[in-house]
This record gives structure tokens, C-alpha cells and sequence, in this order.
């Protein structure tokens, strides 16, 4: 069967042994039904959330007192969660701006209450993050929130604040299980499913209880984090059949050997990438200063963006997809996911060397 390169952004690449596995059981799960058909009040499906929830913490060696929510809304709907459960009128909500998608976070906590920047890298157009030592943050801050990858603008933290007092969010979308991290470091940290966890349609938040503690009741039971916690996930219909790929997505993660083994191919795989740009001599720009470069998200650009056209239009015929950059950054974008193949980011390095040297 012809599976072409991969390289979306999100919805992205899935392993081909999740999908195989999830075409065996799609339409009979068990007792004749697939897992779409049955109750979210079924054994089967609250097994199914108990044993993905485990799973995810022993993947990111987190203890119990870390817990695992499943809702629906993708990672936009945290941009209004976080500030909406957390805020008051005395405490405002500090923002690291490092990319769009930080920023939008921040825009939504201002329609909500007190936001306010702890760091922003918007004046060098995206291209750096900010330092982590320069960061002004309010000791009575509720929470301070850092998105660990840019997905649009292909950047990744390495350093994170940490500003004991106040409990720090990471938005890890685009790059959740994709690198080990301190993660009993973060009070919560979230992202929606569908660049490294499975396809769209959930969302996993991993929140500490003392975060929890600190919720407030005054917004609506649906939007609470409480309520979710309390019910396993369970309050209302949640996406079952998006949290059963999820739960096959993490088995396929832990036989790669866990996210260890995961980091190592994705830093072999991005390398791949990032020694074509850097030794194309300036044929190929890398958009982010080298410290700061993704492992996720490989972005560059071209001389004239003709030629960044013809080199999307020719990937496609070469059997690629999903290389244009984002529109708000122009030039090129390779997401190398975790279940993008290393043959794939080889495929597409061998793509690159060739169209320099037929248009170079
Ligand atoms: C994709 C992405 C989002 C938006 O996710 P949705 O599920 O579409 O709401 C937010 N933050 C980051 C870092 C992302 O990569």
C-alpha cells in the first residue's frame, strides 16, 4: 500500500502499526461492536481511560499525584480553561510569548482577567526565544505559561523559569512525548492529540492536585477542571474512539523503547534536515537562531519565494506532503513528528540536496 512522506504539521502522521491495529478492531472492539458504537459508560471505555491514563504517566514518569483529563476543544480551548479556572481579580496570569500559538494564549487570558507578559521574543519577529533569566514574573502570579514548542515558527525551549512560588503551564501540543523533560516541574501542562498523540479530537491535560486545589468554582461545571477530575473524564460524552487511538499511539511509543529511545531518533531525524540547510551555503535559511531550532518543526526559507512554490509543488510530485510553511511565516516547514519515519527526513534530505542542484 503507497503511504506517502508525511511531513503536516497537524493533523500529522500516524505509525502505520496504530493504524493497522485500529482497522482490526474498528468494527468489532469487542461483544460485536466497535468501540464507537458502545456507552462511555461501558467497562470497556472506562477500563480503556484507566489503562491510557496510566500509561501516559509511567511514559512521563509522573506519580499519582499528577492526573490525566481527557476533554475535547483542542488546545485553543486550554487558552481559555487555564486563565478561566485559575484567575482572579488579584491574581493575573504571566505569559512567556515565544510564537503564535503563545500568543494566543495570552490573548485569550486578557478577555478572561489579568494577563501579562513575562517575556516576549516578538520584536526579533520569532526567530529567538526569550532568556529565561530575564523573565519578569509576579511572585503572586497564578500560574506562568510557556508554550515548549513553536510549532509555526519551528523553535523549541530548552530552558524553562522556574519561579518557585508560582505554578508554571506549558502548552506541549507539538511536542509532548516527543523529548524527556522535567516534568514534575510543570503544575499542568496540556495538548490536543493530533501531532504527537493520535488524531484530532481529544485533548489531554495533565494537571498536579494542588493545581486542582487552586480551580475556582464560579464558571461553569463543563469548563471546570474539577468537574473532569471528579469524573474521570466521564462528566459528558467524551471522544472515545480519539482516546482509543490515543492509547494505541502510547503502546506504540513504549515499544520504541519510551520516549528516551523516541528523543534520540527525532534528534538523528531533524539533523538530517538541519545539516542539509546548514551546508547548503545559504541556498537553504534556517528562520530560527541555532540554539533555539525545533526537533519537531524544521523551518527555512529561500531566496525568492518562486522558488519556495516550485520546491512545494516538486516535493509533491516526489511524494511528499505537507511542506509549505505556515502562511503567517511563508517559506518551508518539515514537521518530523515521532511517527514520522527516519526514511522519510532521509527521503526528504536526499529531496533537498537534488533540487539545489538542478535549481541551485
Ligand atoms: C496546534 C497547536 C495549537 C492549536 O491546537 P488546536 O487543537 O487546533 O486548538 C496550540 N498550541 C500549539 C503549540 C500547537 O501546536
Amino acid at each position: 500500500m503507497y503511504r506517502i512522506n508525511n511531513f503536516n504539521p497537524g493533523p500529522a502522521a500516524l505509525p502505520l502499526e496504530v493504524l493497522n491495529q485500529a482497522q482490526d478492531t474498528f468494527i468489532a472492539y469487542r461483544n460485536g461492536m466497535s468501540i464507537m458504537e458502545m456507552s462511555h459508560r461501558s467497562k470497556d471505555v472506562e477500563q480503556l481511560f484507566v489503562e491510557t491514563q496510566q500509561i501516559l504517566l509511567e511514559l512521563l514518569g509522573l506519580n499519582s499525584k499528577y492526573q490525566v483529563l481527557f476533554m475535547s476543544g483542542g488546545a485553543s480551548m486550554q487558552f481559555a480553561m487555564v486563565p478561566m479556572n485559575l484567575l482572579s481579580p488579584k491574581r493575573n496570569g504571566s505569559y512567556i510569548l515565544s510564537g503564535s500559538f503563545s500568543e494566543k494564549a495570552y490573548k485569550e487570558a486578557q478577555t478572561i482577567g489579568n494577563a501579562t507578559i513575562a517575556a516576549s521574543s516578538q520584536s526579533q519577529n520569532w526567530s529567538t526565544l526569550p532568556a529565561m533569566r530575564d523573565l519578569s514574573v509576579d511572585p503572586e502570579a497564578a500560574y506562568i505559561h510557556i508554550t515548549t514548542n513553536n510549532t509555526i515558527e519551528g523553535s523549541q525551549f530548552r530552558d524553562f523559569p522556574s519561579v518557585n512560588s508560582v505554578p508554571l503551564i506549558g502548552d506541549m501540543t507539538s511536542d509532548l512525548l516527543s523529548r524527556q523533560l522535567e516534568f514534575n516541574k510543570f503544575s499542568m501542562f496540556y495538548a490536543s492529540a493530533q501531532k504527537n498523540l493520535g488524531p484530532a479530537g481529544a485533548t489531554v491535560v495533565v494537571i498536579h492536585e494542588d493545581l486542582l486545589k487552586a480551580c475556582v468554582n464560579t464558571i461553569p461545571t463543563i469548563l471546570n477542571y474539577k468537574t473532569y477530575a471528579q469524573n474521570n473524564s466521564l462528566y459528558n460524552t467524551p471522544p472515545v474512539h480519539s482516546i482509543y487511538m490515543m492509547k494505541l499511539v502510547l503502546e506504540w511509543v513504549n515499544r520504541q523503547g519510551g520516549i528516551a529511545e523516541i528523543e534520540k531518533m527525532n534528534i538523528q531525524k531533524a539533523n538530517l534536515l538541519y545539516d542539509v540547510i546548514d551546508r547548503s551555503g545559504g541556498y537553504y535559511k534556517g528562520i530560527i537562531e541555532k540554539p533555539f531550532r525545533s526537533m519537531m518543526n524544521i523551518t527555512w526559507r529561500m531566496n525568492d519565494e518562486k522558488l519556495e512554490k516550485l520546491f512545494v509543488q516538486e516535493s509533491e510530485l516526489h511524494g511528499f506532503d505537507g511542506l509549505a510553511g505556515h502562511r503567517s511565516v511563508g517559506g518551508l516547514r518539515a514537521s518530523a513528528y515521532n511517527a514520522v519515519p527516519y526514511q522519510a527526513c532521509k527521503d526528504l534530505a536526499e529531496f533537498m540536496l537534488d533540487f539545489q542542484r538542478r535549481y541551485g
